[in-house]
């Protein structure tokens, strides 16, 4: 095996898949193109077969990308393998990834099938995807609480079946590094095939170990990692990119391995992923975290002043963290914007640059200068934002009164497709008025699920960003932003972009 380790990345596949993390088309494509730029090998851009939206996504993705590998995932099934080819075909490197569940209970439980049927159907779906690519990867569902000799049979197989790369997922993430590292050793001992092809990993971090996990299986042998950035996923999420590929490279002396990412786009990539999902990045989260290169502490400080190396093993410039510098000022104008947006990774329509334009200069006359962060958190929500057409919902007014002795209440009036209507409400606070006031002329099938209020910048004038969750009946949960200076009006507009969000939701 050579020493180079390819990078998988499932932002867009399994990330999406966390609770609320729902992305527009238009997201996913700016998060494929910052991928791309960071220098990732394979870009799983998503499940072409579980909704028209989602295939949508994944096809526009593979037309535009053309330095990474764009993946779709399959079940081992004929469909769904023909649907996930019709999504990837166009991309300049398409792969297709077909999946079957092998430890006992997934397959009892879950498939109600014995071993060897589980075989017979994964040598097929492999079959089948190879008849249309030539690369194709298989994942052994559960892998982690497969049967040794039954995983060795199922790799052995699928790689004669044509599988070029083998993905040894912790499902459920229940291993442990040295058990895992057990796992991996075995399966080289015990399947010779596994020579002519990538031996992959994919692990959850219910248990905390998901990067050990990751790392321990590097170094035996495993040379695809497949991760997500900000460690989101699933549950308790997958491993961190940021943390494998900083793990890779600050101790290169460890490993001896290479990877082809350039380090000084995680940052950005991990602000862009956690604005546009909604998830927040906790402060002290390893490579990304806002507390990651602070030394406050007496001593620190005093060691890092006079040497950096005494305490800070990596440089915020080796992530491409530059602080925060402020930019903008009134005079700015459209080009200039545009060309901060493009160094941070953003290609925003003509409309879109409009909108944003116009924003900044009515935040610039009311304050004296916009900080990067402003500038990418009003960007973020032109983005986020459905198109005129898709959005059915409009603000036309609302009114909130609230103030010491006084109910807050709140009215709106909302355009719903040609209809106005009128709502009001009354609330425990003007922004709980103000909820209830929308929702009264929607109706009791969406809740709001969840709101978040943070200042962009800090400060009394700061901009403001409300980020919701919306939940409709059958448990879809969206998340959506308004930027405002005004409070009162971010929080309005986050809830309609929410609405409409459910409303269009699955449709595309
Ligand atoms: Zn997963």
């Amino acid at each position: 095996m050579g020493n180079r380790v390819y990078i998988f990345d499932t932002t867009l596949r399994d990330g999406e898949q966390s609770p609320g993390a729902s992305l527009t088309i238009d997201e996913k494509l700016i998060v494929a193109r910052q991928l791309e730029r960071l220098g990732v090998d394979v870009i799983e851009a998503g499940f072409p077969i579980s909704s028209e939206g989602d295939f949508k996504a994944v096809n526009m993705i593979a037309k535009e990308i053309k330095d990474s590998i764009v993946c779709g995932l399959s079940r081992a099934l004929p469909k769904d393998i023909d649907v996930c080819w019709e999504a990837v075909k166009e991309a300049e490197n398409p792969r297709i990834h077909t999946f079957i569940a092998t430890s006992n209970i997934h397959m009892q439980k879950k498939l109600q099938k014995k071993p060897d049927e589980v075989i017979e159907k994964a040598v097929k779906a492999v079959k089948r995807a190879k008849r249309y690519c030539s690369d194709v990867e298989f994942s052994l569902e559960d892998a982690t609480r497969t049967d040794y000799d039954f995983m060795c049979r199922v790799v052995r197989e699928t790689i004669r079946a044509g599988a070029t790369v083998i993905n040894i997922p912790d499902t459920v993430g229940y291993a442990i590094p040295k058990e895992f590292a057990n796992r991996i050793k075995y399966l080289f001992d015990n399947v010779a095939e596994l020579d002519e092809v990538i031996l992959s990993v994919h692990c959850h971090d219910d248990l905390g170990n998901a990067v050990s996990n990751s790392l321990i299986a590097v170094e035996m042998g495993a040379r695809q990692v497949e991760c997500c950035v900000n460690g989101i996923g699933e549950r308790a999420g997958n491993a961190a990119l940021e943390e494998v590929v900083m793990n890779l490279v600050t101790r290169k002396d460890y490993f001896g391995l290479e990877v082809g990412i350039n380090t000084k786009e995680i940052y950005r990539t991990s602000r862009m992923v956690s604005e546009l999902t909604g998830i927040e990045v906790q402060r002290n989260k390893a490579i990304v975290g806002k507390n990651a290169f602070a030394h406050e502490s007496g001593i620190h400080q005093h060691g890092v002043i006079s040497s950096k190396e005494t305490y800070e093993i990596m440089k915020p410039e080796d992530i491409g963290w530059e602080g925060e510098n402020l930019v903008i000022g009134k005079h700015s104008g459209r080009h200039a914007i545009k060309l901060i947006l493009e160094k941070e990774g953003y290609r925003v329509s003509k409309e879109q640059l409009d909108m944003i334009t116009k924003h900044v200069k009515a935040l610039a006359d009311k304050q004296k200068t916009i900080e990067k962060v402003d500038l990418l958190a009003i960007a973020n929500d032109v983005i986020g934002r459905l198109s005129e057409n898709q959005a059915r919902m409009k603000l036309k007014e609302f009114n909130v009164v609230s103030g010491s002795g006084v109910t807050p209440t709140a009215s709106v009036r909302l355009q719903i497709g040609d209809e106005e209507k009128i709502g009001s409400g009354i609330g425990v606070g003007p922004v709980d008025a103000l909820s209830n006031a929308i929702l009264s002329i929607i109706g009791s099938d969406i809740t709001l699920e969840e709101y978040n209020l943070k200042s962009v910048t800090g400060g009394a004038n700061a901009l403001a960003k409300v980020t919701v969750k919306v939940r409709d009946r059958e448990g879809n949960v969206v998340s959506a932003t308004g930027v405002d200076e005004d409070i009162m009006k971010a929080s309005a507009s986050a809830i309609i972009e929410g609405l409409n969000k459910i409303f269009s939701y699955g449709k595309g």
